[in-house]
């Protein structure tokens, strides 16, 4: 199956000179679904997985998804001011200016082996700042995982001391 036949290219969005991976078409196919959740569990292979740690908020499409195919718990991370309990911040770079991601404080064990989950994987701000909050924690990141990665963008070289794979290159 053809994936990238599922991802919908929206010029200008949000804002002028994005081009958005639009991923619903391929949310919305039974067989896509299917077949691209199989395809992400793949990439995970036999890794014994604790947590499956996504992101806000298109990362919490597949996350939970991985997680219980994975028999591994699913954790939240969200924008600034979201979560409801005790929580660790950082702070990311976006294109312009800066922004917070959150995570419960207890909603990972020292030791526990975490695998990370977003749509995208663009200059790569996000999925670092994520490892960050999973490392203090005292986590492992066994591995990020993600639907698309927009390779001309280099973010995987933000999170190269760890494993980084991705079902569709654009
Ligand atoms: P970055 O921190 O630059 O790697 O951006 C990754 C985050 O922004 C992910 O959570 C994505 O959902 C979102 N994102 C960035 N670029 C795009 C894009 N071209 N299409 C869809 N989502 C994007």
């Amino acid at each position: 199956m053809n994936f990238s036949d599922y991802i919908r290219d929206i010029k200008d969005f949000p804002k002028e000179g994005i081009v958005f991976k639009d991923i619903t078409p391929l949310l919305k196919d039974a067989k896509a679904l299917n077949e691209s959740t199989k395809a992400l569990l793949n990439l995970v292979g036999n890794q014994k997985i604790d947590k499956v740690v996504g992101m806000e908020s298109r990362g919490f499409f597949f996350a939970p998804i991985l997680a219980l195919a994975l028999n591994a718990g699913f954790v939240p991370v969200r924008k600034a001011g979201k979560l409801p309990c005790t929580s660790l911040k950082e702070a990311y770079s976006l294109e312009y200016g800066n922004d917070v991601l959150e995570i419960h404080a207890d909603s990972i064990i020292k030791g526990e082996r975490i695998l990370i989950h977003d749509d995208v994987l663009a200059t790569g701000g996000t999925a670092a700042a994520v490892c960050r909050l999973i490392e203090r924690m005292g986590g492992v990141v066994v591995q990020c995982n993600f639907l698309i990665e927009l390779d001309f963008l280099n973010g995987a070289q933000k999170i190269e001391k760890y494993p980084v794979k991705s079902l569709l290159h654009f």
